[in-house]
């Protein structure tokens, strides 16, 4: 079932097209036998919302890294593995279907690294903090 969002808009729309670009090639010569709506069968149309919803929550908004160079790594275990099997099939095909996005693809890849956002960072302080209390309880 689709989650609710808000619309996505600049970097993170241009991202969303991408993935669900990258999905069609691969739900394309994957899931022959399905039925598809849209170009997408119904687990490749859920793991594209599946990103949506994580794109709309990513707390670096605008700047974020790639996704499979985030420190967080928002998404569960299942999706990121569907992510990886389909850039792995998908990435290099990009190339003749749709040569500009894989462009720019590559190129946000290559962006440094963002500062962890705000939230991110205080919760990361109160974990060491915490990792240390507990250290020095132990000895
Ligand atoms: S994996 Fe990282 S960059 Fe990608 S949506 Fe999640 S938090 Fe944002
Ligand atoms: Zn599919």
């Amino acid at each position: 079932m689709k989650r609710k969002t808000e619309p996505l808009t600049g970097l993170l729309k241009y991202e969303h097209r991408t993935i669900v670009a990258m999905t069609e090639i691969y739900c394309r010569n994957h899931h022959k036998g399905e039925e598809r709506v849209n170009k997408l069968c119904t687990d490749c149309r859920e793991f594209v919302d599946f990103a949506e919803f994580r794109l709309v929550k990513c707390p670096y908004g605008q700047v974020k890294p790639a996704c499979q160079n985030c420190p967080i790594h928002c998404y569960k275990k299942d999706m990121k593995e569907k992510a990886r099997i389909i850039m792995r099939y998908s990435g290099p095909r990009m190339l003749v279907w749709h040569p500009v996005m894989a462009v720019k693809h590559l190129m946000h890849a290559k962006r440094p690294l963002p500062p962890l956002p705000k939230k991110k960072r205080v919760k990361k302080i109160e974990d060491e903090k915490s990792a240390n209390r507990i250290e020095a309880t132990e000895v």
